[in-house]
């Protein structure tokens, strides 16, 4: 049978960062829905990153934790205890690919991710790969109104990207 999974060895750290730890110490008592952004580095992951801070952040910021991905994957401290145990979590991906929510199903396998592609809830030009080939002005633009059209349940009829299958 074919094995679907990867096994990584993640090297652990005794580092920390005491306002990330209170950061989601707070979050854990006030919030109620972890926000992930798949956080890439081409114009899709730039984009869904800053949808997912629009949403924490502007959108709904009494109840959106924006999660930093990097710390919830590879330590288990406050960040991992979030994407556990808020009620609701949601990953904003850029591409088909997924990687947000493969990483988040790694260290929380819960049933209830809510993962969003943002080619639902945006546009943009899909020839586009790195972030110099678009203004910050208009990636802004785009990720404003993709954070509007999600938060208001605004599902969009966009051309698929060509770059992922
Ligand atoms: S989901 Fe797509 S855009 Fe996001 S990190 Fe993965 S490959 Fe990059």
């Amino acid at each position: 049978m074919e094995n679907k999974f990867e096994v990584l060895q993640l090297e652990k750290t005794e580092a920390t960062c005491r306002l990330c730890e209170d950061f989601a110490e707070n979050a854990l008592k006030s919030k109620t829905t972890a926000i992930v952004g798949c956080d890439g580095a081409c114009v899709q992951g730039e984009i869904a990153r800053r949808i997912a801070n629009h949403l924490a952040y502007n959108k709904n910021p009494d109840e959106y934790a924006r999660i930093c991905l990097g710390s919830a994957i590879t330590k288990d401290t406050g960040q991992r205890n979030l994407i556990r145990n808020l009620k609701n979590i949601v990953v904003i991906e850029g591409c088909s690919v997924k990687c947000g929510s493969r990483l988040v199903k790694a260290v929380a396998p819960r049933t209830d991710i809510k993962v969003e592609l943002i080619s639902s809830y945006c546009d943009w030009d899909k020839s586009l790969f790195g972030m110099n080939e678009i203004s910050h002005a208009e990636l802004e633009k785009i990720a404003t109104e993709g954070a509007d059209n999600y938060y208001n349940k605004r599902v969009i009829t966009a051309e698929k990207s060509s770059c992922c299958g």
